[in-house]
C-alpha cells in the first residue's frame, strides 16, 4: 500500500534521514519506534509533504507520490494526526471535525463519517459546541483521531498519539486504534511509548538516529533483546 525506499532527508548539514525503506501493507498497523530525535517524525512528515526529501521514494499505490501537496495526498485518502494534536483551540469539536471534511464533496458519506466517529468516540459528541482548547488531553486526541477520520483516509498515520497522556488514556487511544485499523484502514503509527505500540502492532521497525536497525513482528521485536533492553527498559 505504502512503500518508502531508500530515503534521505537534510536539514541544512543535520542528515535526519539516512536511506530508510519500510513498507506498510493494506489493512496492517506497522509501528516506527525510536528514541527522542530518530527521525520519525522527519519520516511522517515527509512522507505527508510536509518536509522536503533530498533522494529516496514513497510509493503509495504504485505510484511514488514525493513533492505532491499535502492536500493532494489528503485527497487520494494518506492523513496524519500530526504530533502535539494541532487541533484548533478556539473552535468547536464540531467545527473542528468539520475541517477534517474540508475536501470532500460527497456530503452524505461526510454525515455517515461523522456518525462514524461519534460511534467511535461518544465523549466527543457529548462535546459538540464545547471549544477544543477546553477539552482534557486524552479529548484532544480524540478529537484530532477523529477530525483526520473525517477525511475518509486509506491510510492514517500517527505522530506519538500517547504523548502526555495518563496510562488509562492511552490503553483507550489503542484500543480505538485497533477498532479504527479493523474497519480496513491501514495505519503507520510512531511511538517513543514501544511497549504499547509494539503490542498493537502487526509489523515494526526500529529507526535509531536516521537509520532503520531492526525490524519484525511487534511480537518478534517485543521479544527482542535489544529491542527490551533499549526500549522496555528491561536489563
Ligand atoms: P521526537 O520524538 O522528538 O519528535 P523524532 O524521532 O520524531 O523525535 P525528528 O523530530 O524527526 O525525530 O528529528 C530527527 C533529527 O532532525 C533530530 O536530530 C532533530 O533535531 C532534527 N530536526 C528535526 N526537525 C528539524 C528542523 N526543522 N530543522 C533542523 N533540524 C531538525
Amino acid at each position: 500500500m505504502l512503500k518508502i525506499e531508500n530515503l534521505s532527508v537534510h536539514y541544512g548539514g543535520i542528515h535526519a534521514l539516512q536511506g530508510i525503506s519500510l513498507e506498510v501493507p493494506a489493512g496492517k498497523i506497522v509501528t516506527l519506534i525510536g528514541a527522542n530525535g530518530a527521525g520519525k517524525s522527519t519520516t511522517l512528515n515527509t512522507i505527508i509533504g510536509l518536509v522536503k526529501s533530498s533522494s529516496g521514494s514513497v510509493i503509495f499505490e504504485g505510484k511514488n507520490i514525493l513533492g505532491q501537496p499535502t492536500k493532494n495526498l489528503v485527497e487520494q485518502g494518506l492523513v496524519l494526526v500530526p504530533e502535539g494534536r494541532r487541533i484548533f483551540p478556539n473552535l468547536t469539536v464540531q467545527e473542528n471535525l468539520t475541517l477534517g471534511a474540508y475536501a470532500r464533496t460527497d456530503d452524505e458519506q461526510v454525515e455517515k463519517d461523522r456518525e462514524r466517529v461519534f460511534t467511535l468516540f461518544p465523549r466527543l459528541k457529548e462535546r459538540i459546541r464545547q471549544k477544543a482548547g477546553t477539552l482534557s488531553g486524552g479529548e484532544q486526541q480524540m478529537l484530532a483521531v477523529g477530525r483526520a477520520l473525517m477525511s475518509n483516509p486509506k491510510v492514517l498515520m500517527m505522530d506519538e498519539p500517547s504523548l502526555g497522556l495518563a496510562p488509562i488514556i492511552v490503553g483507550m487511544i489503542f484500543d480505538i486504534i485497533k477498532e479504527i485499523n479493523s474497519t480496513g484502514v491501514t495505519v503507520l503509527l510512531v511511538e517513543q511509548n514501544a511497549k504499547a505500540a509494539l503490542e498493537a502492532a502487526d509489523l515494526a521497525y526500529v529507526l535509531e538516529t536516521g537509520r532503520i536497525t531492526l525490524s519484525g513482528s511487534g511480537r518478534e521485536l517485543l521479544a527482542d533483546d535489544r529491542v527490551r533492553k533499549a526500549y522496555l527498559g528491561e536489563a
